[in-house]
């Protein structure tokens, strides 16, 4: 499952709504489920949240806490070329109202940083990301998600 950007309150409560929250909770506990979140979908897959959580409901899929919005509003949105662990070369990620992983424990896995805030995070079935991966023709997230299920 890939859980998308946009908005992560908008996303809740639709899957909240729905009952499709419940049905991805019951996966989660079966342990049949591999979700990969992008900023957004980053936010929803964390056990904490800090600073503005209005009615965010999260998954509490991995061992992290995030905070949105991180680096400002949509005008400080950006893209930088960044490094990932067990890529070989830099990466170029997009960051629109990005949120960032302030910190981990656990199983979680740090795969990536920028000045010291942590933008990509491993456990087990999941990978958390604050940027955009479908935004651009590099492929090597995608390819790296499905040899986590391969
Ligand atoms: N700022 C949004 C949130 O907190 C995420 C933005 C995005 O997904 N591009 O949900």
């Amino acid at each position: 499952m890939i859980i998308p950007g946009g908005e992560s309150t908008t996303i809740s409560r639709i899957l909240f709504k729905s009952g499709v929250y419940d049905a991805i909770l019951q996966r989660l506990r079966q342990d049949t489920l591999y979700i990969m979140g992008t900023c957004a979908g980053c936010v929803l897959l964390a056990k904490e949240i800090v600073g503005n959580k209005d009615d965010v409901k999260l998954l509490h899929a991995m061992d992290m806490q995030v905070e949105r919005n991180a680096f400002g509003r949509q005008k400080e949105s950006f893209e930088k070329s960044i490094r990932i662990k067990g890529f070989s070369e830099p990466y170029n990620a997009i960051f629109i109202r990005a949120p960032t992983i302030k910190k981990v424990w656990g199983k979680c896995e740090i795969l990536s940083e920028i000045d010291k805030k942590i933008i990509a995070a491993r456990q087990d079935k999941f990978l958390a990301l604050s940027f955009h991966p479908e935004l651009t023709t590099d492929l090597r997230i995608h390819e790296y998600f499905l040899e986590m299920i391969v």
